[in-house]
């Protein structure tokens, strides 16, 4: 049985609102996304109302969820910041999730309360699509969790969660006795993508201000468990979405993957800038599609012109993680769903991911032996 938007709306009005009408005549819904059994849409109040609109938020998640036919309910609330709280060029329509903002984290930017639980979140950014960078964020991981860390991957990637093509994981999560999404478990790792929820030609509704309140959902309302490392694939550039979530998310690092060209590389600077302007610190810079190499013979050609980004992480004071080749077996292992951490663990490649993955642990070391 299909659920209609009518269906929606007749339980929506029945939660009373702060404004002292029913949620349906509040002014406040967006469209309403439905596919599949499962339905989508935002709360758009102004910031200073964040804190008693949160409660409307959950009551109408939990109505629209008990509708036969409704498998998950997710409602995110939406606030435009204030003028004087605009300081970061994310100016408009910044989502305010009530209840998870600490005063001020350094250089005066609102900062996002911790996980509890996740010892370090770190980002892999690029400047741009293509360039491997969920990729380098699955391999990455997994090469974590051969290193004997508890490693969780959020594909926070709203424009195109890679994550379920990567994984070859289609189920949808569950949900704990706390209401919490439990993530899937894969490879050891434990595993988030807005992918499990909207289907791929749907993203629209997740557009602007929205983005980053899904986000803010899903690291915050997923039972993530004990871990060591969070890895969030970003979404590629570096516009306002990216930005409001660098600032948002607590992060304690970013890696930046960038392919040898010139212009990825002026793209991996603006990246770089980004992580700075919100004080999260660079744990460097990963050379993706680095050289060809042959499957046949494993000749290596620096088709690209080699070693641009190391140079550059050189010339900017940020380390250099390393370099991965361009080979037919990254591509062919992702593409089917089984990293080439996994299908190919004793190969070069799945050594190199190791080995930028104990490059980003030396420098977590502190953060996560507290943990
Ligand atoms: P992004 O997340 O930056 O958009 P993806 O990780 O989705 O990029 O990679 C884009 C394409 O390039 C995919 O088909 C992927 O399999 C391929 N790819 C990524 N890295 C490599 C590599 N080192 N060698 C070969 N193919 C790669």
């Amino acid at each position: 049985m299909s659920v209609t938007e009518r269906q929606i709306r007749d339980e929506l009005a029945k939660v009373m609102t702060p404004r002292g009408v029913p949620l349906t005549q509040a002014g406040v819904l967006s469209e309403i996304a439905i596919k599949d059994g499962k339905a989508y849409f935002s709360l758009n109040v102004s910031s200073g109302e964040v804190q008693a609109w949160d409660k409307v938020r959950a009551q109408a998640e939990t109505v629209v969820r008990a509708i036969p036919g409704i498998s998950v309910a997710m409602v995110v609330l939406t606030a435009e910041r204030s003028a004087g709280a605009a300081q970061t060029g994310a100016s408009k329509g910044v989502p305010n999730v009530a209840g998870h903002r600490a005063p001020h984290g350094r250089g005066g930017l609102p900062k996002q309360s911790e996980i509890p639980g996740v010892a370090a979140i770190i980002a892999v950014a690029s400047g741009k699509g293509g360039v491997g960078k969920s990729t380098t964020a699955i391999n990455l991981a997994l090469g974590l969790r051969d290193l004997g860390l508890r490693v969780g991957l959020l594909d926070a990637d709203i424009y195109g969660p890679s994550v379920p093509r990567l994984t070859g994981i289609h189920g949808k999560p569950r949900l704990n006795d706390s209401k919490k999404m439990i993530p899937l478990e894969q490879f050891g790792l434990s595993i988030m993508s807005i992918g499990f929820l909207v289907e791929e030609e749907t993203p629209m509704i997740w557009r602007g201000p929205m983005v980053m309140s899904a986000v803010t959902q899903m690291l915050r309302e997923v039972a993530w468990g004990e871990l060591d490392v969070l890895v969030v694939d970003m979404p590629p550039g570096t516009g306002d979405a990216q930005l409001t979530l660098a600032q948002e998310v607590p992060l304690k690092g970013a890696v930046i993957v960038s392919t040898p060209q010139d212009l990825s590389l002026i793209d991996a600077r603006r990246g770089l800038a980004m992580f700075k302007k919100v004080n999260v610190p660079v744990l460097g810079i990963v050379e993706n599609m680095s050289y060809f190499q042959c499957p046949e013979c494993g000749t290596r050609s620096d088709i690209f012109g080699h070693g641009g980004a190391r140079h550059e992480a050189e010339r900017l004071s940020v380390p250099f993680l390393g370099e991965i080749p361009l080979h037919m077996s990254i591509r062919a292992n992702s593409d089917a769903g089984t990293p080439v951490v996994v299908s190919e663990p004793d190969g070069p490649h799945a050594a190199i991911y190791r080995e930028i993955g104990g490059r980003i642990r030396d420098q977590l070391k502190g953060i996560i032996a507290a943990a």
